[in-house]
Order: C-alpha cells, then structure tokens, then sequence
C-alpha cells in the first residue's frame, strides 16, 4: 500500500445526502478494496489506485478545530467516500482525534463503515446518545465476502463488532448493502444478524456502482456463466431491473413478518442513475 500523506485545508464538507449536513473523509481511496464502491469513480483518484494508493489527511484533526471556529454543522456523516476505520488509521489515530473534536464540539454524527477497527473507538462514540453507526454487513459467507473486497473484515469479526456496539447501547443500523442478486442471500444474512439490532436496511445494488464489470467476471469464474447472466439480465433494462426490485420487496416484507420486532428501511437507486439526493435514508422505510 502507497501512502500519500495529505495537508489539507478543509475536511469539513458540505453534503446533500440525508444523514447529515456535513461529511469529513479524513482518506482518500480504501485500503478494503470492494469492487462495487461507487467512490472509485472519485475524479481526484485514479481508479486503479483507488485501492493501493491511500491518501492520508493527517492534519485533519486541526483542519476540522479550525473549521469548527466558524462552521456550525447540526451532524457530520463520517465515511461517505472511504472506510473511516481502515489499518493505516491504527498508525496515524485520525479517527479517534476527529471524534474527540466532535464531542468536545457535542456535534453529533452518523459513521458508515464496516470494519472492526471501529472498536478502540466505542466508549468515545458511546459518549454522546445521539451518535449513529450503520455497520454494512451485506454477506454471510467468507469466500463471498473475499471475492468482491480484498481487504475488508471477515463475518466473525464484524460479528463481533455489532455485538459490542448493542453492549455499549450506541444506536445502530445494519445497512445491507449493496445487496447484489443472486449473492446476498438475506435468509442467510438474516440469520447471523443478533436478535438485539432493531433497524435494518437493504440497498439493492446499482450497475453503475464501481466495477460491474469486474464483479460479473467474480461471478462468472467462481459461481459460473449461468448466474452471470441471471445477473446481466436485471440489469439489462428498467424494466427488469424494476421487477426484481418490486420481487425483493415482496421478500423484504414476509421477512418483516416474521420479525415484528424490527424496522426494515428498503433502497433502491434509481435505474438511470446511482445516487440521487432525493434518497432519504432515514425514511425509507418499508
Ligand atoms: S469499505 Fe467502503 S469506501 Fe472502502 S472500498 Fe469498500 S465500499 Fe468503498
């Protein structure tokens, strides 16, 4: 891994996605890897560097002091276009100097991530009730996971990681995304999901987010050409892609069913286009 060490100016940036109105990325690409991440379409890195050149904003912690001074933000979105927790943060702390920031600040935020290193960072996040994390967990077995993103945490790992953040009382979102047919299989998933997560959400994937290409060839070399096509075919058109979008629907509400006790949030990106702002994350619900 290529490390490219940034002085920034500003981390703080405004969003329009709906979980918050500002962002911070303290990298630039992702040592994990996914072949589906729509950030690899980023135009300030090149794609195949994406995820062996990680640039590092290492002083972000007093960008974001100096921001704060006159940015008010009501909530920042920490991870929109890179893993927050990724190794290379172990060696330079940026996550746990920006949390630290934001407490201080009582700024509230919301962390997308899907990776274990988050847990040296609990009792900071645990510190203020208004804090969120959505933790991906969009697979159930190791060998899927390994296929479609190099260097991302295993299940048990990331098990062990939603366990802690229920213990530590922190609110939580399981985000099962992207969920890709005919590989995410939610039955599976639901099953290893602790009883205690009451919000779940599932993204249906997107072809134009990151590598379909790539991901198509996964498919067709480890689980053969029948299901690469299966696969091509929803997202041929609209039409399709709208059908299995209404069938997994279908699925998402008898598994509502059977567990009252749970919201389920469902999203499903527009055909022509991956990302809208109109996506509201927080009420999309079923
Ligand atoms: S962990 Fe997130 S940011 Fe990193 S490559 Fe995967 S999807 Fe992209």
């Amino acid at each position: 891994m290529k490390i490219k060490l940034i002085n920034t100016q500003k981390v703080l940036s405004p969003t329009n996605i709906s979980l918050a109105d500002y962002v911070i990325n303290p990298f630039r690409g992702c040592e994990f890897g996914c072949l589906y991440c729509y950030s690899q379409e980023n135009k300030n890195i090149k794609r195949d560097d994406f995820s062996s050149c990680l640039g590092v904003k290492n002083n972000a912690a007093q960008a974001l002091e100096r921001e704060l001074r006159f940015k008010k933000p009501k909530r920042v979105l920490l991870g929109s276009t890179t893993e927050c927790f990724q190794y290379q943060d172990l060696q330079y702390n940026l996550m746990e100097k920006i949390l630290y920031i934001l407490n201080h600040n009582k700024i509230p935020y919301t962390i997308l991530t899907k990776s274990h290193l988050i847990r040296n960072c609990l009792p900071l996040i645990a510190q203020n009730k208004a804090n969120k994390i959505y933790f991906t967990f969009n697979s159930s077995s190791n060998t899927i996971i390994r296929f479609l993103e190099k260097k991302s945490p295993l299940l048990e790992e990331r098990l062990k990681t939603i366990t802690e953040i229920i213990q530590k009382g922190i609110d939580l979102r399981i985000h099962i995304g992207p969920f890709i047919p005919y590989i995410s299989e939610l039955d599976k998933i639901m099953k290893m999901i602790p009883a205690a997560v009451k919000e779940i959400d599932i993204e249906l994937y997107h072809h134009q987010m990151g590598r379909f290409d790539k991901i198509l060839e996964v498919v067709e070399k480890h689980m053969g050409k029948d299901l690469k096509e299966k696969l091509k075919k929803i997202y041929k058109n609209k039409t399709r892609y709208e059908e299995f979008a209404k069938n997994l629907k279908q699925t998402i509400k008898e598994i509502q069913r059977a567990h009252p006790d749970k919201k389920f949030f469902y999203i499903v990106p527009d055909f022509s286009q991956y990302y809208s702002s109109t996506i509201n994350y927080e009420k999309a619900i079923l």
